[in-house]
């Protein structure tokens, strides 16, 4: 048995240390056929369940029997608010001002709805810049965005890449083609952080040449939110949205966030897809023919509130709160990758290479992996051995330990598998 940082040992001792491991048992882990702890390293894709969920969903549906349509004035969260019981945790998760959050609909559609409102092109201004390799739904609502418009998408959305031979876009690329070509630009509409590569973007300087441009600056943060702190209002992009259901944990599927900058929360003039969750609370039962929308991001909600999908999320969003928030999780995530780091370097580079950022601002919790040789096989050995890991074509295994719930014997686990499937 290796001896020293590389053996079971260190990382039981690094277990042994970290203040976050009681969250663990909060979340269910699914089991391996040997009857192990599966060692989850998906949750950018779909976070594992807290235990609470069940619990405040069962509520929920207490509620629904037992008190039917008075639950939504009812009960221990009144449905017709509950959407409140979002205003401070979720804005805490992305370092927003209560009242520049909303949890509704989902994450495209929110993406859809914020663009109506920021995406206003005209004739000399007209073109979406997004990272090259984007998220397929991002690139799909971007183009038919432009579309809806009455413009080519070929012409008007601008895909920035990395450079020849290079696997991370670099910032300065994206302030120099912000500088010379800034003044067709309408909208920045940019990841958090790239799915493919876990490459995480300086978003503040984004939003500072995208404004200093005349442009307008969103963030998609589905792989951002709950990975990596972040500081929407200070950084100051105007609008943003995230999904709930990878990092953060709420179930497949579940309810998005919106995010709306401060500067934009009484204007009124901005056109929107209205609906009447976004009307103001006071008038909107007086069923006016007249859309009044409530200040902040809540006047972008559209429907009701989806309680049961936003039960899970509460019970999620709680967790994060009471476990110190992102900065102490993040402590734990960069520890957690550097450990993870040094023991695939220590495996030698012959069959695979991290394509992740190095540097520690540049990466979140997911490390992306190129094999050099077949990058599916190598993914159902790791799956085989009870290793939940994530394959996309043709060559990247993604793997994301994440703060709340892996551990330092996760690691050590996956990199064992990985070790034997290319030396044995
Ligand atoms: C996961 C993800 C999506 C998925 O969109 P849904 O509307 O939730 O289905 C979209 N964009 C990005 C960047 C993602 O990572």
């Amino acid at each position: 048995m290796s001896q020293g940082r590389l053996s079971r040992e260190h990382a039981h001792t690094l277990d042994g240390q970290d203040e976050l491991a009681p969250f663990r048992e909060r979340f269910c882990i699914p089991k391996h056929k040997d009857g192990s702890d599966i060692v989850y390293f998906t949750g950018n894709s779909l976070g594992l369940m807290p235990k609470a969920a069940r619990t405040l969903l069962n509520e929920e549906l207490d509620v629904w029997a037992e008190l039917a349509v008075d639950g939504h004035f009812e009960g221990p969260r009144p449905w017709y608010s509950y959407h409140e019981n979002f205003t401070e945790l979720a804005a805490e998760v992305v370092g927003a001002k209560p009242g520049e959050v909303v949890m509704m609909q989902s994450l495209t559609t929110n993406v859809h709805l914020l663009m109506v409102s920021f995406y206003r092109p005209t004739r000399e201004r007209y073109r979406i810049v997004v990272e090259k390799g984007a998220f397929p739904s991002d690139q799909y609502a971007v183009q038919s965005q432009a579309q809806v418009h009455g413009f080519d998408p070929e012409d008007a959305v601008v895909e920035l890449a990395p450079r020849e031979g290079e696997d991370l876009l670099r910032t300065e690329d994206i302030e120099a083609y912000l500088e010379a070509e800034g003044d067709k630009v309408a909208v920045v509409m940019f990841g958090g952080v790239n799915f493919r590569t876990g490459q995480v973007f300086d978003l503040l300087r984004i939003t500072k040449a995208a404004h200093a441009a005349g442009a307008k600056c969103g963030f998609d943060l589905a792989h951002a939110a709950g990975n990596v702190p972040l500081s929407l209002h200070d950084w100051g992009p105007d609008f943003a949205a995230f999904c709930s259901y990878k990092y953060l944990n709420s179930g497949p599927g579940s309810v998005a966030g919106a995010f709306v900058h401060e500067r934009h929360a009484k204007d009124a003039s901005l056109p929107r897809f209205a609906g009447w969750w976004g009307n103001d609370p006071a008038s909107r039962f007086e069923m006016g023919d007249v859309f009044v929308p409530q200040p902040g991001a809540a006047g972008w909600q559209i429907s009701n509130a989806p309680v049961f999908a936003m039960a899970p999320a509460l019970a999620s969003l709680r967790i994060f709160s009471e476990a110190g928030g992102m900065t102490r999780l993040r402590k734990k995530s960069v520890a957690l990758i550097d450990y993870l780091l040094s023991l695939v370097d220590d495996i030698g580079t012959e069959h695979f290479e991290v394509i992740s950022p190095r540097a520690e601002k540049d990466r979140g919790c997911q490390v992306s992996i190129r094999a050099k040789k077949d990058a599916k096989a190598l993914r159902a050995v790791l799956q085989d051995h009870g290793v939940v890991t994530d394959y996309r074509p043709p060559d990247v295994i993604r793997i994301a330990p994440v703060p709340l719930y892996n551990t330092f014997d996760d690691v050590w686990r996956f990199a064992e598998v990985l070790r034997r499937s290319v030396q044995g």
